[in-house]
């Protein structure tokens, strides 16, 4: 076995690690860890230190580490068929069963599941198929993307571009024109704050009809949300908010994309978010929660109405043009049967409502009071403490004082994975969905000392 300090140093060398301090990385002037095993929600490192992942890898081990039935399901996939492509028809007994389960699982408008690799090129897929859309229908001008600041839908150029946080546009020429932007729906975060959550609903809707006023309907084809807020700050929506904004997107054919790439299969305590929080969409973006991350599959539902175009358009067209060879992988495609039987075997979503409560109440109950635990919010198995300089008038930290990131270093310390997000102050949890109570005593517990001991 190789040392630690080979390790170290052939990682330094070679090892281009995604959203990394590229240049502290290569100094060796941060830490890195070293992972070598897991079991139910436990790493370990190659020195041989446990932590509690509260976070679920990135919110996507949704059915805990080490679940040896899907270990198995991709091992004897790998050794019965490790690949075959799904152009022009191909399919594996895998990738077919997973797509009945994915769209019995799926609103009942929905009609096919087209399958990628990851939630970015899913999104890719997903604008492509809206562009698509409204060429077939001869409305070439209705292509704009309509997202929110502090939305998170990837990494790619378009999905670079949908997702609303500053650190992804930054020095990379983004968002791309055809990418607009809207209030985000973070009541917290509201500038009123003598505003109710249901006048902030109205306030979303208000900014969200003027945008549209501004650009012309008719040069607008989709909106883009996720749920619940993810990255940018795990924030479920303010009252009534997707109900009012599914109304004004109806009224202006406006095609709505929930991506459900954390949500979906039971995050919220829900099998979808979009049925959590009464959304109507017309295409739902999957991927972590597919397979729980044990190999990497995404996907993209459509309904009826798009599916129905769509249809038009090769009949009228000639095939679509869009595919990836690693589309219905059948490593991934065998993984996803295996974790969506596990997820209803194990009755895991109902646990999600149960234990993230607790978690949640543990939370407040222990923290609630603290000067600068500004909010504790979640749903399902989700949960953020956000943090504030003051709470009266609630003011907020100077960035510079790295307040998430260093409570997030103190509970790493103390043997839990809480993760700071990447825009406030903001610490946030999402565990797999097999969380005991005894498991979410200790991430209470440990919570409650870093705060202390970083805030007193
Ligand atoms: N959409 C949402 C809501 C996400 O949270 C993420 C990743 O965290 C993505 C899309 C992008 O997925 P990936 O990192 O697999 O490309």
């Amino acid at each position: 076995m190789l040392h630690n300090d080979q390790l170290s140093q052939w990682d330094r060398e070679n090892f281009f690690h995604p959203s990394t301090h590229l240049a502290k990385h290569a100094r060796g002037d941060m830490p890195t860890r070293v992972i070598s095993g897991a079991k139910g929600v436990y790493i370990e490192d190659r020195d041989g230190k446990k932590l509690l992942d509260a976070f679920a890898g990135l919110y996507c081990v949704n059915v805990g580490y080490g679940r040896t039935e899907i270990a198995e399901a991709i091992s004897a996939q790998a050794h019965e068929l490790a690949y075959y492509h799904s152009y022009v028809g191909h399919g594996t007994e895998a990738s077919i069963t997973l797509a009945k389960m994915v769209m019995d699982r799926a609103p009942a408008n929905m009609s096919k599941v087209y399958f990628g690799l990851g939630g970015s090129d899913a999104n890719e897929t997903n604008i492509k198929l809206l562009w698509y859309y409204n060429n077939i229908l001869g409305r070439p001008k209705k292509k704009k993307i309509i997202s929110r600041w502090r939305g998170y839908h990837g990494s790619g150029l378009v999905t670079g571009s949908l997702t609303g946080l500053e650190l992804f546009h930054k020095k990379f020429d983004l968002p791309l024109d055809q990418v607009i932007h809207t209030e985000a729906p973070y009541y917290f975060r509201r500038d009123d704050l003598d505003m109710s959550e249901a006048d902030f609903t109205n306030h979303c809707v208000q900014k969200l009809e003027e945008l549209i006023a501004r650009e012309g309907a008719e040069n607008i084809a989709g909106f883009i949300g996720e749920p619940v807020l993810g990255t940018g700050g795990i924030v479920p929506p303010p009252e009534g908010y997707w109900p009012a904004i599914q109304a004004v997107l109806k009224k202006h054919d406006i095609l709505l994309i929930s991506d459900e790439v954390v949500t979906g299969f039971g995050r919220t305590g829900s099998m979808m978010g979009s049925t959590h929080y009464g959304m109507e969409p017309d295409i739902i973006t999957i991927a972590k929660g597919l397979t729980s991350a044990y190999a990497p599959l995404s996907g993209s539902i459509v309904s009826d109405k798009v599916w129905k175009v769509l249809e038009d358009g090769t009949d009228e067209f000639g095939p679509i043009g869009h595919g990836w060879t690693y589309s219905a992988h059948p490593i991934g495609a065998a993984a996803g049967v295996a974790n969506l039987k596990l997820i209803d075997d194990l009755n895991l979503i109902e646990n999600n409502t149960v234990t993230g409560d607790y978690l949640r109440a543990g939370f407040m109950e222990r923290l609630g009071d603290h000067p600068n635990v500004g909010d504790i919010r979640g749903v399902g198995m989700l949960a953020a403490i956000e943090f504030v300089e003051e709470k009266q008038g609630r003011k907020f930290f100077d960035p510079s004082k790295t307040v998430g990131a260093q409570v997030s270093a103190a509970l790493a310390a103390k043997g839990v994975i809480g993760r700071a997000m990447p825009q406030g102050d903001i610490l946030g949890f999402a565990p797999p969905f097999c969380l005991t109570k005894d498991e979410a005593d200790i991430v209470i517990t440990n919570t409650e000392m870093a705060v202390r001991e970083v805030l007193g």
